[in-house]
């Protein structure tokens, strides 16, 4: 592990730092009462893949991440003022060096207002995982969430546009079930026309290979903006189609700000999730807050702007300054999306530089 990483709370002292944020400094709260609890960090915006609903075909873009240092500094202020859970994204995650270091000491913190240990997730497209399934396991990682957009390997290779990442990505899957990784969430954008004759084939593979697959709604958050709302399959066709092969059976969310609708079948095989941001939107229970992988802070996937943090914290703001200005951004959280709305504009960034 790097040394030059700050030193972090340690797991097994007592937790004195946690208890004096509770009494000094009230929860991570927006002016519209909810509770701001999971962060979303990006660690780089480059990626193997150029799946054609987040990138262009060309790869020209400039890229920008930050030193793991101060990744690791922003997740411990973050988590000392009420983060509880914390995802690892990109861009794709598993490029970046540094990645084990930072997934170990993000597990070692404690949770501000939380007796429970933080929860450490990881999203990648899998292409990299064989080999890292275990590493990541044995750092501290709690959940992964693979993408995987198409159980056909040419359809899946037609949206990644990377020969063979099929197959690499199926080896990823296997090797994080062998680690321990598992129930392992299987991530499907739906795009019209796409990959849209793929819905009752994820079913069965979620039921064959006891992954739990989450269809996502396809948002105007791509680079080359081809989105239009034809392009969206909507949660109620999805229902309805899995419903004509196989009744769903409701699930209970885990838990209040959980983004995804989830279902089983009758006799308990397999789990979907769905997650209808465009067509129920889920703004009022929204939870969570994200960094780019330059450092500035958003908070929400659809802001106009975001706040940079890494200039503060190089010009010498100290951790009680960052709080406060952290704090000052995450109040005036937007409400929700307009998608769909007139005079919607898109956000200021693309996913891959802004971190799913
Ligand atoms: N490279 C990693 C991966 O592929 O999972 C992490 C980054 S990726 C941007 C995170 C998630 O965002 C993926 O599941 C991807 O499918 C999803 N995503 C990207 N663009 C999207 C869009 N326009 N609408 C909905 N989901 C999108």
């Amino acid at each position: 592990m790097s040394s030059a990483l700050l030193p972090i709370v340690d797991a097994t002292a007592p937790r004195v730092g946690a208890e004096l944020e509770e009494t000094t400094q009230p929860r991570l709260r927006d002016s519209h009462n909810r509770l701001i609890t999971d962060l979303r960090l990006s660690v780089t915006d480059r990626c193997n893949y150029r799946c054609v609903y987040c990138r262009t075909g060309n790869d020209g873009a400039q890229y920008s991440e930050l030193p793991i240092e101060d990744y690791a500094r922003i997740l411990r202020l973050f988590v000392s003022m009420g983060i509880e859970k914390i995802r690892l994204t990109g861009g794709e995650p598993l490029l970046r060096n540094g990645l084990l270091d930072l997934v170990r000491e993000t597990a070692q913190l404690r949770p501000a207002f939380s007796e429970a240990p933080i929860d450490v997730a990881l999203t990648t497209n899998g292409h990299l995982l064989a080999p890292l399934a275990q590493e990541l396991k044995d750092a501290g990682l709690s959940r992964i969430t693979v993408s995987m957009d198409a159980v056909d390997p040419a359809t899946f290779t037609r949206i990644t546009r990377v020969p063979g990442s099929f197959e690499r990505v199926q080896a990823g899957i296997r090797a994080a079930q062998d680690a321990g990784l598992g129930p392992i969430k299987i991530n499907c954008v739906l795009l019209r026309g796409f990959n849209d004759s793929q819905i009752e084939a994820f079913a069965e593979f979620s039921r064959r290979e006891q992954v739990i697959v989450r269809f996502i709604e396809f948002m105007p958050l791509e680079e080359d903006r081809t989105w239009s709302p034809e392009t969206v399959v909507p949660m109620a066709e999805i229902v309805a189609r899995l419903n004509a092969v196989r009744p769903l059976v409701a699930l209970p969310p885990n838990n209040p700000s959980e983004t995804a609708r989830r279902f089983t079948f009758a006799d308990g095989l397999g789990e979907i999730g769905i997650i209808a941001p465009v067509s129920q939107p889920f703004c009022g229970q929204c939870s969570r807050v994200r960094i780019t992988s330059d450092g500035k802070l958003r908070t929400c996937l659809f802001s106009q702007s975001d706040h940079d943090l890494i200039g503060p914290m190089r010009s010498g703001l100290g951790d009680g300054q960052l709080r406060s200005r952290i704090r000052a951004i995450i109040e005036r959280k937007e409400a929700r999306h307009h998608i769909g709305e007139p005079g919607f504009l898109k956000p200021s960034r693309s996913m891959v530089h802004i971190g799913g």
